[in-house]
C-alpha cells in the first residue's frame, strides 16, 4: 500500500469476514474444527502476531443470521436498530425506502389452483422475470386504496415487494409457508395495531392477485409448453422497514468500502455508507475469484479507510455439511490473506479476521458458539498463540468479546473515537 502524496500516512483497516467459518469438533475428523485442519500459515501468523480471542457476533447462545450478525460487526447493535430482512433486501436491490414503507423478500414460486405449493422457487426461473415483475409492479389494490405497491425481481427466483404509504407496520407474519405441499399461508398481524391489520390486507390481496395476474400470463404459458414450472404466485416473507442508522462515514469520519457478492451484504454495508466494489470471478460460492477479492481489496486500502472484504464459501460448505469443502475454502481464504497482506503496508494498516457465526457441518446451520477473531497491526499487543482457530484463541489476549465491540476497537486504532468525558 503506498501514502498517496508526501505527509503523514493515515492508518486503514481492514475487516475480513468468513461468513460461517466458525466451527464444532468433528468426531469423525479427529475431533478437530475445519479451521483446526486447515493448513492456514497466515492466518496463523497473523494470530500469533494480534490481538486474539473470542467473539459473540450477537450474544452469547444466540444463532444470528448474517444480516443481524453483519450489523453488528459494523457497530450497530442489532437490538435497537434490526428492523427485519425486507428492508436489507430492498436496500441490496438499490431500492429507496422512506421510512414508512414496508417492504418484503419475495420468491416466485409455483402454487396449484388450491393454493397448494409445489415449488418455492418455480423451478428455480431465471428468465422472464423482468415481465413477470412488470406484470405485478404499480398494482392497486382494492382493500388498502391508499398504498402504492411496487414489485422488482432480483436474482433468478427473487424479488422486493414494497408497500409505499403512510400507517404500515412491519410486524406481519409470513405467507409463505416455507414448505412444499401445504396452502399458501394468510399474513397475521404480530401486533394489535390497525397498521399491522392494514399491512395483512394489503399483503394478503397483493398475494391473491399476484396468481390471477401471474398465471396466464405469457411468460407462464410458455413455461408449461415447454415443461417447466410456472411462475405463478409472490411469496412473500420477512416484512422490515428501512433501519434507521448514522453511516459510518458520519459515525468516525472515515471513507468505507465493502467487497461482497450476496446480495443481502451488499445492502447491508450500502445502509452503513460503504461504497460496494464488484470483483470479476466473485460468485459467493466455493469456486469464488479469492484472489481478485485480494487485489480488489489492497486496490480499495488505497482510496479508503475501513474496507469490509466478506467471503461467503465458508457458509456454503458448512450449509452443506461438507468438512472437506470447509477445510479447503478456509485454505483459499488464507492464501487470499497471504496475497494481500504481501500487497499492503503491515505498518499502516489493521488486518481483522473472524466470522459473522459459526455454521457448523454438523449443526448445517447457524448456532450460538463464539467465533475466533484476530486483530493484527501497529501497536497490538502480540497474543503468541501458535494457530489461528476456536481452540487456540480461546486462551488469547482478547478475551471475549462481543460483535459490535469491534468497529470502535479499529476506529480506536485509526484515532476516530473522541474521548468520552474531559
Ligand atoms: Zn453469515
Ligand atoms: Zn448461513
Amino acid at each position: 500500500m503506498s501514502s498517496r502524496g508526501s505527509g503523514l500516512q493515515s492508518k486503514k483497516a481492514i475487516l475480513i469476514i468468513c461468513d460461517g467459518m466458525g466451527d464444532r469438533p468433528q468426531k469423525d475428523f479427529g475431533n478437530r474444527t475445519p479451521l483446526e485442519a486447515a493448513y492456514t500459515p497466515h492466518l496463523d501468523r497473523l494470530a500469533k502476531n494480534g490481538w486474539t480471542g473470542l467473539m459473540d457476533p450477537v450474544s452469547p447462545g444466540t444463532p444470528p443470521g448474517s444480516d443481524v450478525a453483519h450489523f453488528s460487526l459494523f457497530g450497530y447493535d442489532p437490538y435497537k436498530y434490526y428492523t427485519g430482512r425486507g428492508g436489507l433486501e430492498a436496500a441490496g436491490a438499490g431500492i429507496q425506502l422512506a421510512p414508512t414503507d414496508v417492504a418484503f423478500r419475495c420468491n416466485f414460486s409455483t402454487v396449484d389452483d388450491n393454493f397448494t405449493v409445489s415449488d418455492r422457487r418455480a423451478g428455480r426461473i431465471k428468465d422472464g422475470t423482468a415481465d413477470l415483475a412488470k406484470a405485478l409492479n404499480g398494482m392497486r389494490l382494492e382493500t388498502v386504496r391508499d398504498l402504492t405497491v411496487e414489485f422488482v425481481q432480483t436474482v433468478e427466483h427473487r424479488g422486493v415487494l414494497v408497500l409505499r404509504g403512510s400507517r404500515l407496520s412491519r410486524h406481519v407474519s409470513d405467507v409463505d409457508p416455507h414448505q412444499l405441499g401445504v396452502r399458501v399461508l394468510e399474513s397475521k398481524p404480530l401486533e394489535n395495531s390497525p397498521e399491522a391489520a392494514r399491512t395483512t390486507n394489503a399483503l394478503n390481496e397483493f398475494t391473491r392477485r399476484s396468481y390471477e395476474v401471474l398465471k396466464n400470463h405469457p411468460v407462464n404459458i410458455e413455461r408449461i409448453r415447454v415443461g417447466e414450472k410456472p411462475a405463478n404466485i409472490i411469496l412473500a416473507r420477512g416484512a422490515g422497514t428501512f433501519p434507521q442508522i448514522t453511516p459510518l462515514s458520519r459515525l468516525y469520519g472515515v471513507r468505507t468500502a465493502c467487497i461482497a457478492v450476496v446480495a443481502l451484504v451488499r445492502g447491508i454495508c450500502k445502509i452503513a455508507g460503504m461504497d460496494v466494489i464488484d470483483v470479476e470471478g466473485a460468485t459467493g460460492g466455493l469456486n469464488t475469484n479469492f484472489m481478485g477479492k485480494a487485489e480488489a481489496a489492497s486496490e480499495a486500502l488505497q482510496r479508503y479507510d475501513y474496507v469490509l472484504l466478506h467471503v461467503k464459501a465458508t457458509d456454503v460448505a458448512g450449509h452443506d455439511g461438507n468438512f472437506e469443502a470447509k477445510k479447503k475454502a478456509i485454505e483459499s481464504i488464507d492464501r487470499m490473506i497471504g496475497r494481500l497482506t504481501q500487497a499492503i503496508d503491515l505498518s499502516q494498516c489493521y488486518v481483522v479476521v473472524t466470522a459473522d457465526h459459526t455454521t457448523s457441518v454438523s449443526v448445517r446451520d447457524h448456532s450460538g458458539d463464539p467465533v475466533p477473531i484476530l486483530i493484527f497491526g501497529p501497536d497490538v499487543l502480540a497474543s503468541d498463540v501458535t494457530r489461528f482457530c476456536e481452540r487456540s484463541v480461546a486462551h488469547g489476549n482478547l478475551g471475549r468479546i462481543r460483535g459490535f465491540d469491534i468497529t470502535p476497537i479499529v476506529m480506536n486504532y485509526l484515532g476516530k473515537i473522541k474521548k468520552f468525558g474531559y
